[in-house]
């Protein structure tokens, strides 16, 4: 019999039944070590990412309101990702149009400050580069300015 250890799942101790066993067989845990598997499988075996790939096409194909029922489901989330898609689209925008931009930059430094300002007014999505978290609404208003 194996001595008991600690599952990376849960965090409890179990007998694994041989040494590839490192996830206990909680259900839940089992799902994580499956995800954790194909994870793994998708970064080393280019061939499982193309018949990944293929069988998530195929699928769409045999389901092509999946998106469009997704968002009537989830309304919230279809809000976050248009804006989520703005902001990408936005990024590839600048790219393109940097020499456009840049002039445009230069007429906004001309101007007075409080336009400046009035131009930061509004809603934004605070999405995080880094860390894997959730982007966050923000409001942008006015406060008043304390003269001296
Ligand atoms: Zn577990």
């Amino acid at each position: 019999m194996m001595d008991p250890i600690p599952c990376p799942g849960c965090d409890s101790f179990f007998v694994p039944r041989n040494k590839l066993q490192i996830f206990c067989t909680d259900p839940d845990c089992q799902r994580t070590r499956k995800a954790l598997w194909q994870k793994q499988k998708l970064v080393c075996d280019p061939e499982y990412k193309k018949d990944q790939k293929l069988a998530n096409q195929k699928w769409l194909q045999n389901n092509p309101y999946y998106w469009t029922k997704y968002r009537q489901r989830n309304p919230k989330k279809a809000d976050r990702n248009r804006s989520l898609q703005k902001i990408r689209n936005c990024k590839i925008q600048k790219n393109k149009v940097h020499s456009k931009a840049s002039r445009t930059i230069g007429i906004a430094k001309m101007d007075s400050s409080k336009s400046r300002n009035q131009g930061l007014l509004g809603q934004y999505w605070l999405v995080p580069v880094v860390a894997k978290m959730d982007p966050v609404k923000i409001f942008i208003a006015t406060a008043p300015v304390c003269s001296p």
